[in-house]
């Protein structure tokens, strides 16, 4: 069975670093400046804009007092955590030590790696018997790294050296874990990679899924000067504009209420297809039944919170729901306002452009009115008009998307 999505992310901080200046101590790798800030706050906010509320940095007691600005901080909606090991404990014996602030189920992640997948969909590989899924890089020919070895059913069976040339998956450095595996760390320092995941793969309790993602690592001053740039670059995607009622939700009129809410069919698949491959998803949703009276602005925030989390149990998420509670005849006046945000026009669409990294090229909003199709012109978009029927078949067939990945 599937697990419920991941509630919280642990991010490994270890005190290996590199000297940036010959005179100065060595700073660690996940605090290293990229693109004018350090290389963790890229990986905290790619883990954020999954929705995932809570992230926590695990910490070598080395590197304790870089990082301890983060602790109690919020970054892009998640609440920020520091744990500082008080002794080198290894990459498992530290999740041994904190087992009381783990949930149930968590993604764990290196702090100086980078590995571009769908965090959600983790979940989805789990089954019951499990302790732990990892995010497997197809195929590799780093000859450093050893090959994970699968059956059929995707159940790992061993780690073995990589033979010169050898093709194959290994560890992209990102599992979902279940804390029941703190039982199983044993005394002392353990590592993950040399010491559990064998462990618990000669047992059948671990899994793989593979993933054809973009990966960079800062393992070397070489590596370090790579990834000034590909970091920035990886941040830039493509987004996928949605208008909500009648492409996600069915448009019944105003839909406001969750438990009378109906799912258009394939949007949830929809969502994680373009989740999947590394699209930004926003929904843009003019909500004038606030400034009509028929439901509180808030009543917007429930739908958006429930839709969030029906799409999380599919593997799927969204960066954003914009909406606009405005009309120029509303009957609540705190609402009349002709609004630059309303469909047609472009506000709600500009007001993301403006914030989120997007790649206008392979861009593109999906509407079912006129109105939509008119907002992502006005914004340079692309729009396509979505005619009713199976959503996730719609997408599949629109040549935007395979141009742009
Ligand atoms: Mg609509």
């Amino acid at each position: 069975m599937p697990a419920e999505p991941p509630r919280q992310a642990c991010i490994l901080i270890g005190s290996e670093g590199i000297r940036l200046d010959a005179s100065a101590a060595a700073v660690p790798r996940p605090l290293l400046p990229v693109g004018g800030r350090p290389f963790l706050d890229w990986l905290i906010e790619e883990v954020a804009r999954h929705g995932i509320p809570r992230i926590t940095l695990l910490v070598a007691p080395r590197a304790g007092q870089t990082v301890a600005h983060y602790h109690g901080t919020t970054r892009a909606g998640a609440a920020l955590e520091v744990l500082v090991e008080p002794e080198p404990l290894g990459t498992a014996g530290v999740l041994r030590f904190f087992a009381d602030r783990l949930e149930e189920h968590f993604l764990l992640l290196n702090g100086d790696t980078r590995f571009d997948v769908n965090l959600l969909d983790l979940s989805l590989h789990h089954q019951d018997g499990a302790l732990g899924v990892l995010a497997l890089r197809r195929s590799t020919p780093d000859a450093r790294s050893s090959v994970v070895e699968m059956d059929a059913t995707c159940r790992v069976t061993g780690f073995a050296p990589r033979a010169e040339g050898q093709q194959g998956p290994n560890h992209g450095g990102i599992c979902l874990l279940d804390r029941r595996i703190a039982q199983e760390i044993g005394a002392g320092r353990v590592s993950l990679t040399a010491g559990l995941f064998p462990r618990l793969a000669a047992r059948g309790g671990l899994r793989g899924a593979l993933y054809d993602g973009a990966f960079l690592e800062i393992g070397s001053p070489e590596a370090y000067a790579a990834v000034q740039q590909r970091i920035p670059e990886m941040a830039r995607r493509p987004a996928a504009f949605l208008d909500r009622d009648g492409v996600l939700i069915e448009d019944t009129g105003w839909p406001h209420k969750p438990e009378e809410a109906r799912w258009i069919p394939g949007a949830a698949q929809a969502v994680k297809a373009l989740n999947d491959r590394g699209y930004f998803v926003f929904i843009v949703t003019n909500q004038a039944g606030v400034a009509r009276g028929f439901y509180p602005e808030a009543q917007v925030g429930v739908m958006h919170r429930w839709m969030a989390a029906e799409l999380a149990r599919a593997g799927a998420h969204v960066d954003a729901f914009e909406y606009c509670p405005h009309h120029p005849d509303a009957t609540v006046p705190a609402f009349r306002r002709d609004c630059h945000r309303r469909k047609p026009s472009p506000g709600m669409i500009r007001d993301l452009l403006a914030v989120w990294p997007v790649r206008i090229e392979g861009s593109f909003l999906i509407g079912d009115r006129e109105t939509d199709l008119a907002a992502a012109a006005a914004a340079g978009i692309p729009g396509h008009l979505f005619p009713g029927g199976d959503l996730a078949a719609f997408l599949a067939r629109l040549p935007a998307l395979h141009a742009a990945s």
